[in-house]
């Protein structure tokens, strides 16, 4: 079930990382309220092409911008050009990330290089880079996409775990800084979701973890993506600097 905000419809917004799982379903449940969606991608063009129909047939306007998070004249060219020849754009979705499950005493320094600089420095510069735009822009609303892992730690994730802590108060910073020109920073902290990166995991871990879910179950995408266009709607207007666990009471 798609959840529908009607201010969505032509908000322009900008998901990062919306190739495929979490990213994608967010993407699609913009594009189903009409919302003006500006997907980033950082694959082959034909791949994004494929993207825009399907976000278009899904009732969204799309456009594709193409970027690495971690590349930060790139990302600033992409978003000044899109904004100085379409306009401002009110809502960011900061959730391309990156995972190496490692023990810390395993992890290399470029590993722990390469998940800080896409998972946090990433969704930094994207909100820097947008900033000056945010104050042209009305009812702005940025989420940023934690993990509960940054909220409890986890073994094997010291890396991702850091990352995705310092995104909370990197998110609380933004949302007390721009409140007074009416721009909210929320934080989602998703537990195990069914994508790409928990594929990774074996049928024996799953289970396992499934156990310690009082759901019993993995979140789908879609649930996230309800909870995102919420945060990005005016329907959540009154809330900023919030943590928001979407994880089936795992970290209860
Ligand atoms: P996936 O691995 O399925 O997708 C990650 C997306 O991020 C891909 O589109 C990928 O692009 C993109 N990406 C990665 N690095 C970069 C980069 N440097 N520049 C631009 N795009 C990049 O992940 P999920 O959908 O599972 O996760 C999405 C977010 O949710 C992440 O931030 C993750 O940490 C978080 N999360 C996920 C959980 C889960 O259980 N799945 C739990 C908690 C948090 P490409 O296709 O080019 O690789």
């Amino acid at each position: 079930m798609i959840a529908t905000f009607a201010d969505l419809k032509d908000k322009v917004i900008l998901i990062t990382g919306a190739g495929r799982g979490i990213g994608k379903d967010i993407s699609l449940a913009l594009a189903a309220q009409g919302a003006h969606v500006v997907f980033n991608y950082r694959g082959d063009e034909s791949k994004a092409m494929e993207l825009k129909e399907e976000l278009e047939r899904a009732g969204g306007r799309a456009t594709g911008l193409k970027f690495d998070v971690t590349d930060y004249p790139a990302m600033t060219k992409a978003i000044d050009e899109f904004t100085k020849t379409v306009g401002p754009i009110s809502g960011l979705v900061n959730n391309a990330g990156i995972s190496k499950d490692t023990l810390l005493l395993r992890l290399k320094p470029e590993e722990i290089s390469s998940i800080i600089d896409t998972n946090l420095k990433g969704s930094m510069m994207v909100t820097q880079a947008l900033s000056r735009n945010f104050l042209k822009a009305e009812h702005v609303s940025i989420v940023n996409m934690s993990s509960i892992v940054g909220l409890m730690g986890n073994p094997s994730q010291a890396a991702y775990a850091a990352s995705k802590a310092g995104l909370i108060g990197f998110s609380k910073s933004v949302a007390k800084e721009l409140a007074s020109r009416n721009v909210r920073c929320n934080v989602i902290c998703p537990g195990f979701i069914q994508t790409d990166m928990t594929d990774a995991l074996n049928d024996k871990a799953k289970e396992e973890y499934s156990k310690s879910i009082p759901l019993a179950r993995f979140g789908s995408t879609q649930e996230v993506a309800n909870l995102t266009c919420f945060l990005l709607s005016r329907a959540s207007s009154y809330i900023t600097g919030e943590v928001i666990k979407i994880d089936g009471g795992l970290y209860i």
